[in-house]
């Protein structure tokens, strides 16, 4: 009996001590600490952005080795043991992409309205993957995609999905046009698309079921747009071969030199070839919301499908693209699917169901993340960003063409220009290594993060002015450090 009791003793201690540690809620006065504390954190750490290095100290190779962890800690640690390390070391060792000086690749910046709007989704957390569940939060998603239509000029027939980036955008894109025009037999069909494109095209294709040997990269002209040209010839050959040419891929802004593909004339084209037209606008595209400036993207409104990349173009955070395909039912014929544990999905196409037309089920709410963002600000202030960054870009471009040595390969066409380094006698092996040198020098500086890219054998240095936080002192800065740093470069390649 004693025995027993003590056994019963020892168990009921043991839930006991089971239930306190099963408890993971916390007290409001926990959750409210716990946020300010975060919250001063992260405004203190986006207030030093402008201080910040441009470029981290990325060569970490021993901290990530002291950071290795490979079993989950049992016990609980106190919110200062993680946060402070987070914010004092680990987040600088990073290019600081959130950062004023950041020209590199296609920045984007990311905007605090939706880091709040992130807190909110998480710790609301609705199930937004089929609309019966969260009904009035799904229209809010559906909100953005209308509005993302309306900016491109798509019409309200148009349907379309938030991914988490431009490379799945492209993607369902290339699914849809596959399902549409090639249905089961995909082995013959052929996607076009340009030397310049984004190499997420080819990966998409891939990914698709369409082969690389049924990629075509079709070369590019002296402005680097793909050639109408030999894209029809291309299309031709392909059809003598008995192929199935199915779908063009084009690019409103390439990732190297930021060329916007003749659009117009590629939709003629695909017009009367009945081909998809397909866009990848990832970094493009939202200059099609500014008025005035859609002219430089004329065409893009024609497309089939369109992929856009709101973490660039609409300064959100990594994680936030979307697609748009002008025939809804298209995008929705290639990604319907129900179950019977599901409640049913909205009958006619009045209510939007975000598994109907993308490939997720379960799914952030990462329309939150746009709607607050926009709602807050209002659109016409992301159209002053905009047209800004493409202003910014326009005028450090004139100043860098006067600049002794500085070939202007690529001027702006929207926010992006690239340039190389040279001079009388220089062969190009030599071109490349100074605009290297160029490139290193000015990032060694820190005000200001540049990278490169590699077009037919010639180096080119890069500037994309797209992040909300870059604004004219900033482009001043840059301009000044490469103008300074060409001069030193010159010279040293002068010196017998
Ligand atoms: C950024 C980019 C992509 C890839 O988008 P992710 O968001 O990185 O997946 C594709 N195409 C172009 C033109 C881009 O600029």
């Amino acid at each position: 009996m004693s025995a027993g009791r003590g056994a019963r003793g020892e168990a009921g201690a043991a839930r006991a001590a089971h239930d306190d540690l099963a408890d993971l809620e916390l007290t409001p006065e926990r959750m409210t600490a716990l946020g300010a504390d975060v919250v001063e954190r992260v405004v203190a750490h986006l207030a030093s952005l402008a201080e910040q290095p441009a470029c981290g100290d990325t060569d970490v190779a021993a901290l990530c080795r002291q950071l290795r962890e490979d079993r989950a800690p049992d016990a609980a640690s106190e919110p200062a043991a993680l946060l402070d390390p987070f914010f004092s070391s680990w987040v600088g060792k990073s290019f600081t992409t959130p950062g004023p000086g950041y020209l590199a690749f296609i920045p984007g910046g990311g905007l605090y309205a939706a880091a709040l709007a992130d807190f909110i989704a998480d710790a609301t957390n609705r199930y937004v993957g089929v609309w019966q569940a969260a009904p009035a939060l799904v229209q809010l998603e559906a909100n953005v995609l209308a509005w993302f239509a309306d900016w491109m000029g798509f019409p309200p027939s148009a349907r379309g999905l938030l991914t988490s980036g431009g490379s799945l955008a492209n993607f369902g894109a290339i699914v849809s046009a596959r399902e549409k025009l090639l249905g089961p037999a995909l082995r013959d069909g052929v996607l076009y698309t340009s030397t310049q494109a984004h190499h997420c095209i080819a990966k998409a294709a891939k990914l698709a079921g369409i082969l690389p040997d049924r990629v075509r990269a079709i070369p590019a002209d002296g402005s680097f747009r793909m050639r109408v040209d030999a894209l029809s010839a291309a299309i031709a050959t392909d059809r003598a071969a008995g192929l199935r040419p199915f779908c063009v891929a084009s690019t409103a802004g390439t990732t190297n030199t930021g060329a916007v593909d003749p659009l117009e004339e590629i939709a003629d084209l695909c017009a009367e070839q009945g081909l998809w037209h397909h866009v990848d606008g990832a970094y493009g595209a939202f200059f099609h919301a500014v008025p005035e400036l859609r002219p430089l993207l004329a065409g893009l409104s024609r497309a089939d499908s369109l992929a856009l990349d709101p973490h660039k173009g609409l300064f959100l955070p990594y994680g936030t693209g979307a697609l748009l395909v002008r025939d809804g039912e298209a995008l929705r014929a290639a990604h319907a699917a129900t179950a019977h544990y599901l409640p049913p999905t909205p009958d006619g196409d009045e209510f939007y169901d975000a598994s109907q037309y993308g490939p997720e089920l379960s799914r952030d709410f990462r329309g939150l993340r746009v709607w607050l963002a926009v709602k807050l600000h209002g659109a016409a202030a992301f159209r002053a960003a905009i047209a800004e960054k493409r202003a910014l870009a326009v005028s450090a471009a004139e100043r860098l063409a006067r600049v002794p040595g500085l070939v202007m390969d690529a001027a702006p066409q929207l926010s992006l220009f690239a340039f190389h380094l040279a001079w009388p006698g220089a062969t190009q092996a030599q071109c490349n290594d100074a605009t290297a040198e160029l490139l290193a020098a000015v990032n060694a500086r820190q005000r200001v993060m540049l990278t490169g890219c590699l077009v037919d054998g010639r180096r080119l240095a890069r500037i994309c002015v797209l992040s909300f936080r870059t604004r004219a002192a900033h482009i001043d800065a840059a301009v000044q450090d490469v103008a300074e740093e060409a001069a030193a470069v010159l010279e040293s390649h002068h010196r017998p």
